[in-house]
């Protein structure tokens, strides 16, 4: 059995290798990036008010959260109804800082990437061939001690055209510059999180500004066979 951490800043492209890193290898996928997503969503649909730490960091400790590892099809639900969408919008995106630098969130999010990472190893989605892990803390603090990990990295340019593309189905002047603070001021708000987002020791760092999809899977693929 196999795991594979990713780490990366958003616009990095990590979720797109990863899910076509775990589709390659028959592994299984967690997004853990929609965990943290997921968390803000059911504090906002449970009346819990992101500025209380402790009401947020009880509110996640219930959270009714099941994670589906398909590469192919990802899935995430809360009360057993599908949230994909409900995760990706701009009011989630602009408050999952606040919700993701609780330290008791963090801790229990952690606590289920783990219990995850480790049914994949006897069993699981994969029938126990193993996972690839993507988030920005990963190969620092969830599984420091993966058979392979990887820190992704990007330009600012190729980040911003990257969500552009995403959010906005295009990457000229106009869409770059309209995705710019919304990514600018993430980072920022991320500034706790970031503190993960490190190359430590036996971290490969792969920047793919310049290398499109397939080229930055292959590196992927390169390190792990290693
Ligand atoms: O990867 P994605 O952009 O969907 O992640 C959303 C947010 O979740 C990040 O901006 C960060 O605040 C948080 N996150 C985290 N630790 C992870 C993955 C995501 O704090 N491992």
């Amino acid at each position: 059995m196999v795991t594979i951490a990713v780490d990366g800043p958003s616009g990095s492209g990590k979720s797109s290798v990863s899910r076509a890193v775990a589709a390659r290898l028959g592994l299984a996928y967690l997004d853990t990036g929609a965990m943290y997503r997921a968390a803000t969503l059911w504090c906002v649909r449970t009346d819990v008010a992101l500025d209380d730490a402790d009401a947020v960091a009880d509110a996640v400790r219930a959270m009714p959260l099941t994670s589906g590892l398909d590469p192919a099809a990802p899935t995430v639900s809360l009360d057993g109804t599908d949230v994909a969408a409900a995760i990706r919008t701009t009011e989630v995106s602009s408050t999952v800082s606040k919700v993701a630098t609780n330290l008791e969130v963090r801790a229990e999010l952690k606590r289920r990437q783990r219990a995850i990472i480790d049914d994949e190893a006897t069993g699981g989605f994969s029938g126990g061939r193993g996972i690839v892990a993507e988030g920005r803390d990963i190969t620092t603090v969830v599984a420091p001690d993966a058979d392979a990990r990887v820190l992704l990295t990007a330009s600012e340019e190729a980040r911003l055209r990257r969500r552009s593309l995403e959010v906005h189905g295009a990457a000229d002047a106009a869409a770059v510059a309209a995705t710019r603070d919304q990514v600018l001021r993430r980072d920022r708000d991320d500034s706790t999180v970031s503190q993960f987002l490190q190359a430590s020791d036996g971290v490969v760092t792969i920047d793919s500004s310049e290398l499109d999809l397939d080229q930055t899977v292959a590196a992927v693929l390169a390190v792990v066979e290693q």
